[in-house]
């Protein structure tokens, strides 16, 4: 199985490569040239002057195309992934919201299975829980009845049970949070801090003990607080402070042009990963929808390219999909294009533990890549070799 893409500007990200040639032998990249090259037996793809990038990597993600990832099916698994392909995202950590401890077993179950069955969506790189050690105070949209402390029976039970975890989400400053980071640390599990009341002192005490990521900056977190006279730095001046990542929903709804700006001058590309954390609305017409299970899930209405509650005084979700947060960088960041591929590709792969093989196109590494156009607009996903889509629309 061999592949050669020619005719494109290939997007490394660390630099342009105007006219380049990409080899893939196998699934793997075998070599990145600056021209056309001998390859024989090859299947030849021309890219027909467009963007050439590795395919985007999504750390936070609920679910796509009607479906989310706690609907209870490997079906939804799925369709999931094979929705984000069809906008550019290769790999992803399908993403759990605040339950019992039944339904995150279950769902685990349906993560095992629905990874040995997935051949034409984007890779799962383990699942996210995404609570339910959470501050009730900045819970969002976690469902308040299953909010509670970290309970070393309780995650000890789940660590054992399933070797899929590969992210767990947490607010620090509850009884027993430290601890609970220190053992993420040892089972080599991304820690992140999110849905948080923390102040400095707290969160700097869990970057010491395994919480290396700041989940959805600005979402969910304390700012600045004043405790009588005094103020106390938050989650999100402390995530700037220590040498923290950051991942941003840069749907260009959750957080505005200025504080974009604000992320981007302050972290760099290099520690901001770009997150859709979609839910089943996304790639779907606006209307009603459901956040979270079919079973345990919340009314809302998807307008303005957002979920909002039905009276409409919060966002309850996004609907972003990954070729739309590259294009928000760019379009009301002012970030450079290499610099947006980075955030949603290098710099994630890199904080999830992949960049051995994934997250760059370079000799030796998955041949993960998106074909797109000026405007971002994804002409094809190739996952590991095997194009998975392909736009039909054609161009003008
Ligand atoms: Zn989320």
């Amino acid at each position: 199985m061999r592949l050669k893409i020619i005719n494109g500007t290939v997007i490394t990200p660390y630099r342009y490569i105007r006219n380049g040639t990409v080899l893939v032998e196998d699934g793997v990249i075998i070599g990145i040239e600056t021209r056309d090259v001998d390859f024989p037996n090859a299947e030849i793809i021309d890219a027909e002057g467009h963007y050439v990038a590795p395919g985007f990597i999504d750390l936070h993600i609920h679910g796509g195309g009607g479906h989310d990832f706690m609907d209870g099916s490997v079906e939804s698994f799925l369709k999931i992934a094979e929705t984000h392909a069809q906008y550019g995202t290769t790999a992803m950590v399908p993403t759990t919201l605040t339950a019992e401890k039944e339904d995150l077993l279950e769902t685990l179950d349906f993560y095992e299975k629905a990874n040995a069955a997935n051949a034409n969506g984007a890779q799962f790189l383990g699942m996210h829980l995404e609570g339910p050690y959470f501050a009730l105070s900045q819970r969002g949209a976690q469902d308040p009845r299953y909010i509670r402390n970290p309970d070393p029976a309780e995650y000890e039970e789940v660590l054992a049970y399933s070797n899929s975890i590969t992210r767990w989400s947490a607010a620090p400053e509850l009884p027993g949070a430290i601890d609970f980071g220190k053992r993420l640390k040892q089972k080599g599990i991304l820690a992140a801090v999110a849905h948080t009341d923390a102040i400095y002192e707290d969160v700097l005490e869990a970057y010491e003990n395994g919480y290396t990521l700041a989940t959805h900056l600005y979402s969910a977190m304390s700012g600045v607080t004043r405790r009588n006279a005094f103020r106390y730095a938050g989650t999100i001046e402390s995530a700037f402070l220590l040498d923290m990542d950051v991942e941003i929903i840069a749907d260009g709804v959750h957080l505005p042009a200025p504080l974009l700006k604000l992320i981007v001058k302050i972290k760099g590309p290099d520690r901001i990963a770009l997150i859709t954390d979609a839910m089943r609305a996304a790639g779907m017409p606006e209307g009603e929808s459901m956040l979270g299970s079919l079973k345990n899930g919340l009314k809302v209405i998807v307008e303005d390219g957002v979920a909002k509650l039905p009276d409409r005084t919060s966002f309850a979700g996004s609907v972003s999909t990954a070729d739309r947060l590259v294009r928000t960088m760019v379009n009301m960041a002012d970030v450079s294009l290499l610099d947006a591929v980075r955030m949603a590709t290098a710099t994630p792969a890199r904080i999830m533990g992949v960049h051995d093989r994934k997250g760059t196109l370079v000799e030796g590494k998955d041949a993960d890549i998106v074909i797109f156009d000026a405007d971002i607009r994804i002409q094809r996903t190739i996952i590991k070799g095997k194009t998975v889509y392909r736009n039909a629309i054609p161009q003008i």
